[in-house]
Order: structure tokens, then C-alpha cells, then sequence
């Protein structure tokens, strides 16, 4: 990166100042055509206005063409005099466009480019009052001369341009790079690189991103620790129970009530496997192609006339109110949404108490409510529950097949269908959550 940026800052450089010399070249040389031309013209009126012009070409200055060639023919081209050759051996000028114009309207003038010498003759010519014409002529290096001749300095201002370009480009890579490098050596704490204003939200979003990777990475390994630990029980259980039917030391009657044992703590280790892999599975996928228009009132409705047994067997009356209400999510979401507050309001709750369900349109957002009249949740503990294996009684929650992941698994589904939860609860009287979609 640094090579590429290096040779195109130095490439352009060079462009830029080649294009500028050339440009000021042509410029500069367009110029002094034009003051050859302007001259020139001073100089044909000179000796149009001069009152003897035969004397006038007689004089030294002339003769010798130290200063400017001229030559005078008469109305018909017939060349009278000629300061740079012989008049009476030149041809005919009556073709000459510049002695053609200067007939016409009095004063012609014309740029000749010579091939073979390296210059240009630039002619001027005025009709005179006898109707002959006057022209006088200068000779300059053509532009490609000019330029061969500023070539070589040319050259050596191009190359002292381009090492003081390739000084800069370097000091601006070096300026720019070196503090990104220096963060990415030390992309855990990029705290002292602020070398400059643009870096500051780049510095801003790695140190986040840093601090959000340590964050997960303590997350993640509470949560391994957590479930080694939730394992650790009912596998020791189920260990210990099938070891003493090995070793033979459980009689008949024990065989079955351990067997039972062993049944039960199985269950909870896959009820526990189950939690946690829907917990990594919506923790990870961010696939919302099964996301249709579901049903909420119906699969509420399912829900609580599957959880009937359930409830009838913690002496609860389980109901449900509401109609049908269509929300765009995935029914297994809802399924495990509804399921999971019901369960728990179920378990929670106190002999002869109520659960009601309820599924309602508001200003055209879906609401479900699960409201019990159970043991409620005290004012400290109503941040934490929705934690991963946070339980306000460990006890109650392991007896009643709880696996403290529930209202994980709640709070995921919640915001994965950027819907919104509430809790009210009190300790003692009962609690209702309610979750409001399309908001
Ligand atoms: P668990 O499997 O232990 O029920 P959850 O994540 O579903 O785990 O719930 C976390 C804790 O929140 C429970 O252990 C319980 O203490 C409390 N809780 C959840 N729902 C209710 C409720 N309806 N009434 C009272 N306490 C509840």
C-alpha cells in the first residue's frame, strides 16, 4: 500500500509539473510570436510615415540587415529593393500572401515555417500612398528549438520537482501510516494513538470493538462454567444411583425408585442440553428468511390448552383470552415465547391461584400478556431474571424442572422480533409480563 501510494503521489507530481512546463512553454512562446508580429508592424509604419524612403534604404543600418530585413515592391510585385539579397534576381512577390493582403486592404501579414532550418520568418507589409508595399521580416527559432534549447534546464527542474515531491510524499506516508501501525501493534489498548483528528473515531470503534470482544469472551466463559456446573448435578446423581444398582447394594424396591431418580435427572440434563443449544442457536443466527405472518392468538391458544395438565397438576386455572392476531416473526419463536412465560407463571404460582393469557390488537400492535397471581418477584431481583441461570429460588426453580434459562431464551426471541417487554411484579400478590410487537 505504502509502494502504490508512494508511486502514484510521485507520478502525478510528474505529470503535473511536465504538463505545467509545456503549457508555459507554448504559452510563453505564442506570446512572443505576438510581440514579433507587434513590432514588426511599428517598424512597417515607421517607414510608411518616413518621408524619404529611398535615403532611408540607403543607409547603413539597412544596407547591412543588421536590424530588419526589408524589402519594397512595387504595385505589381516586382521586387525594387531587398536588403538580404540582390533585388534584381528575385522573383515575382505577387504570391506572397502577406504583399496579396497588403495589396488588398493595406497591410498583410504572415508566419513561415521553415522544414529544414529550425526557425520561423514572421513578414509584415504596408501598402504604401504609390501603391508599392513595404516588408519588413525577422527570423526566430521555431518552438522546437526554443524547447531544445530550455531542455536541459527543463530537466534538471523536473527531477529537483520530483525528489522534493518524493521527500514530501514520503514525509505524508510515513505522518499517516505510522500511527495506524502503531494501533494495529497494539490494537488491544490504542489509547495514546490520536495522532491526528480522523483517526479518533477509528481509534473510538476498535477500542469498543476491543472492550465488547473481552466483555463476550467473559460472558461466554461465566456461561461454560455455569453450564459444566448445571450438568455436574444430575450427572453426579445419575452416577451415583446407576454405580450402587451395579454393585448390586440396591434392593428390588430401590432398583425401581432409583431407576426413577436416573429417569428424572435425565430428563433435566436434556431439557438443560436443549435450553442451551437454542440459546447459542439465536444467539448466532441472524437468519430471518423463516419469518412470515404468524398467528399469535392461535398459538397462544394451543399453547395454553397443551399446558392444561400441566397446570391442573399445580391446582392452577390456566385461560386464555384474545383473538386472533397476525405478527411477522417465526412460530417456533412464538411458540417458545408463549410457552416459556406460561410455563413459568405456572410454576411460580400458589395452589388455586390464576394464569390468564391474553393476545390483543393496540393502534395496531400486537400484544401478549401472561398475568398469574403467583409467589411474585421482589424489586432487586426484577433486572436480574432475565440472566442467563439467574433464579431468585434455586430450590423451587430445580424442583419444578426449571433449567434457569427460560427468560434468556425470552429476552433473545423479544429482541429478535425488535418487539418490547415489561415486567410488573410483586413479591407476594403476582406478576405480568407483557410483550408489545411492532413497535
Ligand atoms: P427457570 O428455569 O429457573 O424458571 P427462568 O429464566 O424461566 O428460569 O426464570 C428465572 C427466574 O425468574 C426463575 O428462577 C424465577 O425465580 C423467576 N421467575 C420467572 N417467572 C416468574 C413468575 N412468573 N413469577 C415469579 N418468579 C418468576
Amino acid at each position: 500500500m505504502k509502494r502504490r501510494i508512494y508511486i502514484q503521489m510521485t507520478a502525478i507530481a510528474a505529470i503535473a509539473s511536465l504538463a505545467t512546463m509545456l503549457l508555459v512553454a507554448f504559452v510563453c512562446y505564442e506570446l512572443f510570436c505576438g510581440q514579433i508580429l507587434d513590432d514588426l508592424r511599428t517598424d512597417a509604419y515607421l517607414l510608411k510615415e518616413a518621408d524619404n524612403l529611398e535615403n532611408i534604404f540607403k543607409s547603413d543600418e539597412i544596407v547591412s540587415g543588421r536590424l530588419l530585413r526589408v524589402t519594397w515592391v512595387d504595385g505589381r510585385g516586382a521586387v525594387i529593393f531587398e536588403n538580404y539579397a540582390d533585388a534584381a534576381g528575385m522573383n515575382n512577390h505577387s504570391g506572397r500572401p502577406e504583399i496579396v493582403q497588403a495589396l488588398e486592404e493595406g497591410e498583410g501579414e504572415a508566419v513561415r515555417r521553415s522544414h529544414t532550418v529550425q526557425k520561423n520568418s514572421f513578414y509584415y507589409a504596408v501598402r504604401l500612398e504609390d501603391g508599392s508595399v513595404v516588408r519588413v521580416a525577422k527570423e526566430a527559432d521555431s518552438i522546437w528549438s526554443v524547447f531544445a534549447g530550455i531542455f536541459p534546464a527543463m530537466l534538471a527542474i523536473l527531477a529537483s520537482l520530483l525528489i522534493l515531491c518524493m521527500v514530501i510524499a514520503r514525509f505524508l506516508i510515513k505522518s499517516l501510516l505510522a500511527p495506524i501501525e502503531r494501533i494495529a501493534q497494539n490494537a488491544e489498548d490504542p489509547v495514546e494513538e490520536e495522532a491526528y483528528e480522523e483517526l479518533v473515531p477509528f481509534v473510538a470503534t476498535i477500542r469498543k470493538q476491543h472492550e465488547d470482544i473481552l466483555r463476550n469472551a467473559g460472558i461466554r466463559q461465566e456461561f461454560t462454567a455455569n453450564v459444566s456446573h448445571e450438568l455436574k448435578t444430575p450427572l453426579t446423581v445419575i452416577s451415583g444411583y446407576s454405580e450402587l444398582i451395579e454393585n448390586g447394594m440396591a434392593s428390588g424396591k430401590d432398583i425401581v425408585r432409583f431407576a426413577g431418580e436416573i429417569h428424572r435427572n435425565s430428563n433435566r440434563l436434556l431439557t438443560l442440553i436443549d435450553d442451551v443449544i437454542r440459546l447459542s442457536e439465536l444467539d448466532t443466527s441472524e437468519r430471518e428468511e423463516e419469518f412470515g405472518m404468524v398467528d399469535l392468538g392461535e398459538i397462544a391458544e394451543t399453547c395454553v390448552n397443551m399446558l392444561q395438565v400441566h397446570a391442573e397438576k399445580h391446582g392452577v386455572d390456566l385461560r386464555f383470552e384474545g383473538e386472533g392476531c397476525f405478527v411477522y416473526s417465526e412460530k417456533r419463536m412464538m411458540e417458545e415465547l408463549v410457552y416459556n412465560l406460561c410455563d413459568n407463571a405456572i410454576r411460580y404460582n400458589r395452589e388455586g391461584g390464576k394464569v390468564r393469557v391474553a393476545v390483543r390488537s393496540e393502534k395496531g400492535r400486537a400484544i401478549l400478556c401472561v398475568e398469574d397471581t403467583g409467589i411474585g418477584i421482589g424489586k432487586e431481583h426484577q433486572e436480574r431474571i432475565f440472566e442467563r441461570f439467574y433464579r431468585v429460588d434455586k430450590s423451587r426453580s430445580k424442583s419444578t424442572g426449571g433449567t434457569g434459562l427460560g427468560l434468556a431464551i425470552v429476552k433473545h426471541i423479544v429482541a429478535k422480533n425488535r418487539a418490547v417487554l415489561a415486567l410488573e411484579s410483586e413479591q407476594g400478590k403476582g406478576t405480568r409480563i407483557t410483550v408489545t410487537f411492532g413497535v
